[in-house]
């Protein structure tokens, strides 16, 4: 697999002057040293749709971490790819600065206390209402549900929920305040043995290394006459603000495709300012493949109007940057 062409040739990082990492923090520097030292490998991946083609569209994540943001060819798909292995992302979650970093928060705890506020889960619940009638009688199970904040809406109208959860902390969390959470990491859903009327994968399939596979996986848990809810975070094309952790960018074209394609009829798709959402239920229909070919001429459309706005002026600090030496490391790679 390799790049095809660089549709941005930021000259040889990419990366917003604004995020230029003159102080990258320590968590930064640490993991890129030992990826340029070689004790974590990226892999190459096929896109969701296949393909093995890609442009490279950005070298650093938004923290500054070596991860290479591309582009597929053929859908238009945008993922990290090379990305490492899992070995990598366990390191990472388990290192002291992971939730500064990434969540802002020094503690778990004070990340989950602030989510359990009234606006939490209110647009998950306002959509998932257009699909199906929520009260005492319904059954909703949110999959990656943290400490349970998407869930209060659904608990408001007196539904039984449930949350799953891979993060010891988060259940613990959720569990002292007590919400029904328990202890399941997401590849081990085929596990339950239970149907729901509504199932919840917020922020969930960015993140999964087959996030078709998952999805399938979590189908097992909505009943025939239930619904699934799905969003997954919207990138911004100004920024690139993308995170080496979070794999996939859909377009909305690609997520009504790729979510088509394990078997789920949209009732409703939904364009938010910093995700896009669904409700959908499990009934085949015809996809089309056109809006493959529209996610990549959007895509392409989009990253041309970032390259006129010359948002990317660094190429004078370029001698700055040696702590980011991305295309070294990629020419090692078959
Ligand atoms: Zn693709």
């Amino acid at each position: 697999m390799e790049y095809r062409k660089v549709i941005l040739p930021f000259e040889k990082y990419h990366l917003p002057e604004k995020r230029l990492p003159f102080a990258l923090p320590p968590i930064v520097k640490e993991f890129n040293y030992q990826v340029i030292s070689g004790v974590y490998r990226p892999y190459w991946n096929k896109c969701l749709c296949g393909n093995k083609e890609f442009d490279l569209v950005a070298s650093v994540d938004k923290s500054g971490f070596i991860a290479p943001l591309a582009m597929c060819r053929k859908c238009g798909m945008l993922m990290v790819n090379p990305r490492y292995s899992e070995v990598f992302y366990q390191d990472l979650r388990m290192h002291k600065h992971y939730f500064l970093t990434f969540y802002g928060y020094d503690q778990p705890k004070e990340y989950a206390l602030a989510k359990f506020n009234p606006l939490e889960g209110s647009d998950i619940f306002n959509l998932v209402k257009h699909g199906i009638n929520i009260d005492t009688q319904t059954t909703v199970v949110e999959i990656s549900s943290g400490a349970g904040w998407n869930l209060i809406p659904f608990i408001n109208k007196g539904a039984k929920v449930k949350g799953f959860e891979d993060d010891k902390t988060f259940v613990e969390i959720g569990q002292s305040l007590g919400m029904d959470i328990e202890h399941l990491p997401v590849n081990n859903l085929s596990e339950v043995d239970q149907a729901f009327d509504i199932v919840i994968m917020s922020g969930v399939l960015n993140r999964m290394f087959s996030p078709i596979d998952v999805l399938k996986k979590a189908l097992t848990l909505v009943k025939d006459t239930g619904i699934i809810y799905i969003d997954v975070p919207r990138l911004n094309y100004k920024t690139l603000d993308f995170r080496l952790d979070w794999f996939y960018y859909f377009s909305v074209d690609a997520f009504r495709f790729f979510i088509a394609e394990a078997g789920l009829k949209p009732l409703e798709v939904r364009l938010l300012d910093d995700r896009i959402a669904g409700v959908f239920r499990k009934e085949d229909f015809q996809n089309s493949k056109y809006l493959l070919t529209r996610s990549r001429i959007q895509t392409y459309k989009s990253l041309k109007r970032l390259r006129r706005r010359e948002v990317w002026r660094f190429s004078k600090k370029i001698k700055d940057l040696n702590d980011v030496p991305i295309f070294k490391i990629l020419d090692k790679i078959d």
